[in-house]
């Protein structure tokens, strides 16, 4: 037989879902992908529900259902004061990674370069490579994760096409500033780049921090694509709703590929998700102050048990650092020790270092734990976790 496509040659199950797998056979607690599990507001399933007894069952409009693009305009001038003018700026996608290959598909040529920041995102960057792009990397440390923008400014050549951010930062955490933002939007000026920013994790913020979207900084709007969606805001990460917010020419090709790949976003859930909008705004509050709770119980557990913990700024992930407990447990020689050691001794399941790292060795001492769990269970989890290895 002949072979099957280059692009598929790499490919392997993502980390994050392999953990899932690992823990179902031990009645592990799932700290690893962000499912986000749980439950998703009244408004949204009644919504779906009235769709469906209605029959609102064909294709919507590849860019979307009218109702929810003319919300999310809204939501996108208030929210993010994205300078958008019509719907045609808007499209909704099947989820936030739809909408990414959407872009992915519309900006980029096999051999183009495109600047991602480790730690990374690993979906962004497998997709990139499946592509055929070529990526080149730019490391942010704990505890600040800051940007070295001369190392971005000399990584450019004329191949490079487009920059990658994430904020708030899946897994650091980090929230870009307006300053690290204005800084970016001149070298994508001087360079002619275009941006792709992931802002999923855009309402969950911590000590203040204010989410800036990239497309609100003057000059930037013309050349960003911004992704967001219902899935982590909502925790409805199974409906599969996202959209993009960008420049109508570039935001009209998306919706002919997306249309190309798979005609539209699922209709009744559309509908479901415009309902989203009509929730008051203490519904943001509240999440905000859950996850303020949970943020605070995950960090002081794994300060308490002896983790270097770089709290972050936003999203619901910490990676924390657990090269001080390989002196006192066994089984923490690398991420991927680690992480199974947490399955064993406290069915634990996390996500390793390696996943957000170009060369593993960058992540030896890192994993990632999700706290977007029921607080209940998270509490459980934490107590697994300081039974399993008491600090001294
Ligand atoms: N974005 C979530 C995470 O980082 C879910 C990822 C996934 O399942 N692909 O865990």
């Amino acid at each position: 037989m002949k072979a099957l496509a280059e692009r598929t040659e790499g490919l392997k199950q993502s980390s994050i879902r392999a953990i899932t797998q690992l823990l179902e056979g031990v009645d592990g607690i799932n700290l690893g992908q962000g499912i986000c599990d749980m439950p998703t507001p009244d408004a949204i399933k009644s919504g779906a529900h009235r769709a469906i007894d209605e029959d609102r069952s064909i294709y919507s409009h590849y860019g979307g259902i009218m109702p929810l693009q003319e919300a999310l305009k809204k939501k996108a001038n208030e929210y993010n004061q994205i300078p958008i003018t019509s719907i045609d700026e808007i499209m909704v996608t099947v989820g936030a990674t739809g909408a990414f290959v959407a872009t992915m598909f519309t900006l980029l040529n096999p051999g183009d370069e495109v600047i991602v920041f480790e730690p990374y995102y690993s979906y962004h960057c497998d997709l990139l490579k499946a592509m055929g792009t070529k990526l080149k990397f730019v490391r942010t440390a704990a505890p600040d994760w800051a940007i070295d923008f001369d190392a971005v400014d000399r990584l450019v050549t004329d191949r490079t096409k487009a920059i990658i951010i994430t904020t708030p930062g899946n897994p650091s955490g980090k929230v870009w500033s307006r300053q690290d933002l204005e800084t970016l939007v001149a070298l994508m000026q001087k360079h002619d780049l275009y941006a792709i920013t992931d802002e999923i994790y855009e309402y969950m913020l911590y000590d203040g921090n204010k989410h800036v979207s990239l497309a609100s900084i003057p000059g930037a709007f013309e050349r960003t694509i911004t992704l967001s969606g219902f899935s982590k805001t909502y925790n409805m990460t199974g409906w599969r709703i996202g959209y993009a917010v960008g420049p109508e020419p570039i935001i009209a090709k998306m919706g002919l590929l997306a249309d190309l790949i798979y005609i539209c976003a699922p209709t009744p859930l559309q509908y479901g998700v415009a309902e989203a909008f009509g929730m008051s705004d203490d519904y943001f509050k509240e999440m905000g102050e859950a996850y303020d709770r949970k943020r605070t119980l995950m960090c002081e557990t794994l300060e308490e048990i002896g983790f270097i913990v770089p709290w972050p700024e936003g999203s619901y992930y910490v990676l924390a650092d657990f090269s001080p407990l390989r002196e006192r447990f066994e089984g923490f020689e690398d991420d991927l020790s680690a992480s199974h050691t947490l399955v064993e001794k406290a069915r634990v399941g996390t996500v390793t270092g390696r996943s957000f790292f170009e060369d593993d060795i960058n992540g030896a001492s890192v994993l990632r734990f999700c706290f977007a769990k029921e607080y209940p269970i998270l509490e459980e989890a934490c107590r697994r976790l300081k039974e399993a290895f008491p600090a001294t």
